[in-house]
C-alpha cells in the first residue's frame, strides 16, 4: 500500500509539472500567434519589425524553458571530471562583467587560492554560477555589489555568491526552487530548480541566508578531491 501511495504521489508530481510546463508554453505561443496573425492581416503594418522582436523573444523564452527541462529529462545530468574549479567560476564572472556594468552593479570575485580540484562537469556547474550570479544582479535593480567568494576548506570548497539586493521574505524562502517559482516580470522560475539538481548531482549542498532589503547569499559547497 505504501509503495502505492508512493507511486500515486509521483503521478501527482509529474501532473502538476505537465500542467505548469504547459502553462508557460501557451502563453508565449498565443502571443505569437496573435502577432503573426497582425502581420499577416496587415502587410505594411508600421509596427512590423516590433512584432516581429516580440515574437522572437516569445521564442526564445519558449526555447529557454524546453532546455531547462531537458536537463532534468537526462538520465546523466552530469558527466564528472577531476578539474580545478577557480578558473571555471572566473570565467563565468568574466562573462558576466559586461551586464553587470550596464546595471550599476560591481562585480567582486575573491578565492583563497588558485587550484581547487573537485569531480565537476564544466559546463553544467558554468549553467549554475550563471543563474545565480544573474539572479545576485537582478536583485539589486538600482545597482549595488556583488561577491563571489571561494574558500578551500580542505574536504570542501565553499562558493558563496552574494548580493546586496532586494532580499528574499522569510515565507517566500521555502518555495524558492520549486518550478515556476519566480516574481519577475520575464523569469520562469526554473534557473535554481535546475541549478539545485546539478549541485546534488555533484554531491553537493545549497545554503541560502537572506535579509529583506540587506541581500541575499547563495552558498555552494562541494566535495574536494583530495590530492593523492
Ligand atoms: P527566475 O530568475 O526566472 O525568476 P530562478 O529560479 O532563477 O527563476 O529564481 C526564482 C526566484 O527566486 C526569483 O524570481 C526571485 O524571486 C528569487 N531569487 C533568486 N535569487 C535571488 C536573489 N539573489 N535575491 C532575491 N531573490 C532571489
Ligand atoms: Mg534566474
Amino acid at each position: 500500500a505504501e509503495e502505492q501511495l508512493r507511486r500515486q504521489d509521483k503521478l501527482a508530481a509529474v501532473g502538476q509539472m505537465a500542467a505548469g510546463i504547459a502553462h508557460e508554453i501557451r502563453n508565449p505561443l498565443t502571443s505569437m500567434k496573435g502577432y503573426a496573425e497582425f502581420l499577416q492581416l496587415d502587410e505594411t503594418n508600421p509596427e512590423r519589425q516590433e512584432y516581429l522582436n516580440i515574437i522572437l523573444d516569445e521564442a526564445d523564452r519558449i526555447n529557454s524553458i524546453v532546455e531547462e527541462f531537458l536537463v532534468l529529462a537526462k538520465p546523466k545530468i552530469v558527466q564528472l571530471r577531476e578539474q580545478n574549479v577557480v578558473p571555471i567560476i572566473g570565467n563565468v564572472v568574466s562573462l558576466l562583467e559586461f551586464e553587470a556594468r550596464k546595471r550599476q552593479v560591481r562585480l567582486h570575485f575573491d578565492h583563497n587560492c588558485d587550484v581547487i580540484q573537485v569531480e565537476c562537469d564544466e559546463d553544467r556547474l558554468k549553467q549554475v554560477f550563471l543563474n545565480l550570479i544573474k539572479n545576485g544582479i537582478e536583485a539589486m535593480p538600482n545597482g549595488g555589489d556583488l561577491y563571489v567568494r571561494m574558500m578551500d576548506v580542505g574536504q570542501q570548497v565553499q562558493i558563496s555568491v552574494q548580493d546586496t539586493g532586494v532580499g528574499i521574505p522569510e515565507e517566500k524562502l521555502n518555495q524558492i526552487g520549486e518550478p515556476f517559482f519566480t516574481t519577475k516580470k520575464n523569469g520562469n522560475g526554473l534557473g535554481l530548480m535546475v541549478s539545485f539538481k546539478i549541485i546534488e548531482s555533484h554531491h553537493g549542498k545549497i545554503y541560502i541566508e537572506s535579509e529583506v532589503d540587506k541581500g541575499t547569499t547563495f552558498n555552494v559547497v562541494l566535495p574536494v578531491k583530495a590530492a593523492s
